[in-house]
């Protein structure tokens, strides 16, 4: 179950209908990440359930595409928050055609090409809305609408995470088993146990690292000493 650390909001409490877009056939093999492609306001959370359906009249309202609903599968406010647009089970309309729609879903972020830089709440919401999209079938891609169809989004700053595979969901971190069996542990040293846990956790493991080292002598310093006495050493009895 994916969890959302800001929030999910979906078409209920957007106050939508169920979608009338077309079912998706067959599994796509990921998703395709976009942005607005215009200008994008700044503004507060408060507005952005009334902008994200601003976004869907005027895709009703597009008499030359036709669509059916919003065209994209899901949304990303510029505060992390996931918001559903047609879902999953239902063939977006934002890649470009239909072998394009077939190929993956679709998640908005909604920035704009004022936006030259992406928020850590952005990067979560955008994972959280690829991982619940995968939960309910699709593959593992990650791509931007621009791969494979002639057009700048989702913008260079939202493509260069793309290309880095930071939009890669994050796996839920098992629990820790010491949780269950050393309930015997003073709270000092399971507090050192977890600060070691994070310490592991946070790459490259390395003696420069301070949660491996924060109460430990520092070993290559250590080494170093040690090496720097046994030249001297040799250097009297030479
Ligand atoms: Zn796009
Ligand atoms: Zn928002």
């Amino acid at each position: 179950m994916t969890t959302f650390s800001k929030g999910f909001i979906s078409r209920k409490g957007l106050g939508w209908p169920a979608t009338a877009a077309r079912a998706q056939v067959g599994n796509p093999l990921g998703v395709k990440v976009h942005y607005e492609g215009t200008v994008s306001p700044v503004r507060d959370h408060a507005y952005c359930k009334s902008y994200w359906t601003g976004i869907r009249n005027s895709h009703l309202a597009n008499t030359k595409e036709g669509y059916s609903d919003i065209a994209y599968s899901m949304g990303v406010c510029r505060h992390g928050y996931v918001l559903e647009g047609r879902g999953p089970g239902h063939q977006t309309a934002a890649n470009g055609n239909q072998a394009l729609n077939r190929a993956h879903y679709s998640v908005c972020v909604l920035y704009g090409t004022n936006d030259h830089s992406v928020t850590e709440a952005v990067v979560t919401g955008v994972r959280e809305a690829i991982q619940y999209l995968r939960e309910h079938g699709a593959g593992k891609e990650i791509k931007g609408h621009r791969d494979g169809y002639a057009t700048a989004c989702p913008g260079d700053p939202l493509y260069a995470l793309v290309k880095s595979g930071k939009f890669e969901p994050v796996k839920a971190s098992t629990p820790r088993s010491i949780d269950k069996v050393n309930t015997d542990m003073t709270p000092e040293q399971d507090a050192r146990l977890k600060r070691i846990e994070e310490g592991l956790a946070q790459k490259p493991w390395t003696y420069k690292n301070p949660k491996l080292t924060g109460d430990v002598p520092d070993m290559h310093q250590r080494v170093l000493d040690i090496e720097k006495k046994l030249d001297a050493i040799l250097a009297k009895l030479k």
